[in-house]
């Protein structure tokens, strides 16, 4: 969130925004952005995770909206000007979070996940319906079992055809059903890769003097 010349300034570093590095040369020790190459001695990947994304059918599917980042935020924000009923994909952590703040905020939230309860990688199921409870109370309601399988526009909105049959009005749908790690470029340049390219409980990667960290590695053995 910092702004980045102060950020260059506070870490005596150069910070390059909106530059993407297209291929590492670890043999040389170097990597790409596009045409340029850079020289570096140790190197830290930290590039994240895309949002996964289902297929579905229908004519409506540019208007489901994953959130992985503030610009995916902004998107889903300004589609959801002036709307009321949001449909949320994914009841883990972050389908919950938004469960409980778009309630809060005013909108009418109904919550789609192919799962018996919510958090189910987190909570025991007691936490779990305690959990369901509160964000019903809040005015969220759920639909726990069935997923999304067609997304069609109607005069009024949009509306959501669930496996199972069932029928949801909806003016916009977030999805928050998970992410792949990016691995292709450190695949690309042959570091070992699983989920995630893979690292040792230091955070080393397959090659030496290349590391990794966050939403882009997968500890060897732990995950
Ligand atoms: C709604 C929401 C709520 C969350 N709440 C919490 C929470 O409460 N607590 C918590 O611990 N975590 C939370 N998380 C998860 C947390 O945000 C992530 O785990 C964390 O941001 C991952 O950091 P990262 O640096 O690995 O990836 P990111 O923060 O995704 O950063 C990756 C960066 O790499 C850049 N990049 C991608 N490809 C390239 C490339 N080829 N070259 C150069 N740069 C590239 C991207 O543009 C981006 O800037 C939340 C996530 C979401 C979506």
């Amino acid at each position: 969130m910092a702004e980045p010349g102060a950020m260059a300034e506070q870490l005596k570093a150069e910070v390059r925004t909106h530059t993407r590095i297209s291929g590492i040369d670890p043999g040389h020790k170097r990597l790409w952005i596009g045409e340029e190459s850079v020289i570096y001695r140790d190197l830290i990947l930290a590039w994240g995770a895309e949002t996964v994304r289902v297929p579905i059918e229908g004519d409506a599917a540019d208007c489901v909206f994953p959130i992985n980042d503030l610009e995916d935020y902004a998107r889903f924000r300004a589609a959801a000007a002036g709307k009321q009923r949001v449909l949320l994909l994914g009841a883990g952590l972050i389908g919950c979070e938004f469960a409980n703040d778009l309630s809060l905020g005013g909108y009418e939230v109904q919550l789609v996940a192919p799962c018996e309860q919510v958090m189910p990688t987190l909570l025991h199921p007691a936490a779990a319906a305690a959990v369901q409870a509160g964000l019903e109370s809040l005015g969220a309601r759920f639909h726990l079992g069935p997923v999304l399988t067609r997304l069609q526009r109607v005069a009024d909105g949009l509306e959501a055809h669930l496996s199972d049959g069932q029928v949801i009005p909806c003016d916009v749908v977030v999805s928050a059903i998970g992410l792949r790690p990016r691995i292709d470029l450190a695949a690309a340049a042959g570091l070992q890769v699983n989920r995630g390219v893979v690292v040792d409980r230091h955070l080393k990667t397959s090659h030496a003097n290349i590391y990794a960290l966050g939403d882009c590695a997968e500890v060897d053995g732990l995950n």
